[in-house]
């Protein structure tokens, strides 16, 4: 269901005082995952960074990051950028930040689907030639409630079922405009990340790499911060949540 970003959202403090996330197993990462490190896929660029950079990071070497749209919608009345300068702005930015990750260039793919306009038929084909059995496919929860990430969640959730890949979701917006115990949040399956210090910090200097949407692009409106201090808190904790199937 697309909810429209508005306002500031729910505030981290909200979230912080909530017990639940401390009763949520924690995701287990053993042999089998080390053995075929997951495909990451990302709707925009910065999303895998923000949903799961610590998880990266703690497997970096062999995981594949596949990123489907260049993000250059996310200010479409710049007074400072065109939408194809936003593109190779945000495409930089990713293999900065995976960089920073532990994760090649060479391992990030960009599809370059168009910004709000992702096409999940094509993706499901190219992701069925990716996965197999048993490999995690790591993407945006179906009921994040952006387009793109709902439009990537379905596809990666049909390419999964198709090869018999393991789906694991990851919410984003999610932590803006739902409550803690938000009855249309699956948090039964719900599993923790537990971040070592040195991913959790690896993560904040990767996120801080999309200088193109922590900062303002200049002072007009239109060219404001994307992800400003209080969207950024949600992104600093000390564990990162999934959902498994
Ligand atoms: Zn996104």
């Amino acid at each position: 269901m697309v909810r429209p970003i508005v306002d500031a959202g729910t505030d981290e403090s909200s979230w912080r005082a909530w017990p639940a996330p401390a009763d949520w197993p924690v995701l287990a990462l053993d042999d089998r995952v080390r053995a075929a490190p997951p495909l990451v896929l990302a709707p925009h660029p910065d999303d895998e960074v923000l949903g799961v950079g610590g998880l990266v990071a703690m497997l970096a070497g062999g995981v594949e990051i596949a990123v489907v749209t260049d993000g250059e919608a996310s200010h479409p009345e710049s007074t400072v950028h065109s939408r194809a300068a936003l593109a190779a702005i945000r495409r930089a930015e990713t293999v900065t930040a995976c960089a920073l990750l532990g994760v090649a260039p060479t391992a990030i793919d960009h599809l370059g689907h168009p910004d709000g306009r992702v096409d999940e038929g094509a993706l499901v084909e190219a992701l069925t030639g990716r996965l197999r059995p048993g490999r995690w496919c790591v993407t945006t929860w179906r009921g994040d409630g952006h387009p793109d990430h709902e439009a990537v969640g379905r596809a990666a959730a049909t390419a999964c079922r198709l090869t018999g890949a393991t789906l694991v979701e990851f919410p984003v917006w999610t932590w803006h405009w739902a409550r803690p115990d938000h009855p249309d949040v699956p948090w039964h399956r719900a599993r923790r990340v537990d971040l070592t210090g040195a991913a959790r910090s690896a993560k904040l200097t990767a996120i801080d790499a999309f200088r193109s949407q922590v900062l303002p692009l200049g002072p007009a409106p239109a060219d404001a911060a994307i992800l400003p201090p209080n969207v950024l808190a949600r992104f600093a904790r000390p564990y990162e949540t999934v959902f498994l199937p």
